[in-house]
């Protein structure tokens, strides 16, 4: 099965992510130490990205929907969301994940519109309490 990928603006994922069955994929690569993050957000280095997909599914149970991003999200980002898009075609087993998104403008365009960001050192980040 073929799943398309979409994009979704940060003002889309402000309201989306107060929903409990919503993941937010960070692929930056070492940028994410130094830089804020997402609050709640898991981190998947897009370098190793395909080899740890097992991994993701398993941190992502129960969610229905992941938002990819990367700093822009025009080269890593959509690249990782497809690569999982494609994995999950690929194993042709229902892991309930029913949308794979990319947040448009990535990290960079949502810290740059005054959206929260989190600057805590741990993994998993624990997010903000909503
Ligand atoms: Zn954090």
């Amino acid at each position: 099965m073929a799943r398309s990928i979409s994009y979704i603006t940060g003002s889309q994922l402000l309201s989306l992510k107060r929903r409990p069955s919503i993941a937010v994929v960070d692929v930056r690569d070492d940028e994410r130490s130094c830089d804020a993050h997402i609050a709640g957000s898991i981190h998947y280095a897009s370098g190793t990205f395909s080899e740890k997909i097992p991994n993701l599914i398993q941190d992502v149970k129960g969610k229905d929907t992941l938002v990819f991003h990367c700093a822009l999200s025009q080269v890593r980002g959509p690249s990782c969301a497809r690569r999982f898009a494609d994995y999950l075609a690929e194993i042709k087993e229902d892991v309930g994940i029913k949308n794979v998104l990319v947040l448009e403008r990535g990290f960079n365009g949502w810290q740059a519109s005054g959206r929260p960001v989190c600057r805590c050192n741990d993994i998993p980040c624990k997010g903000e309490k909503a």
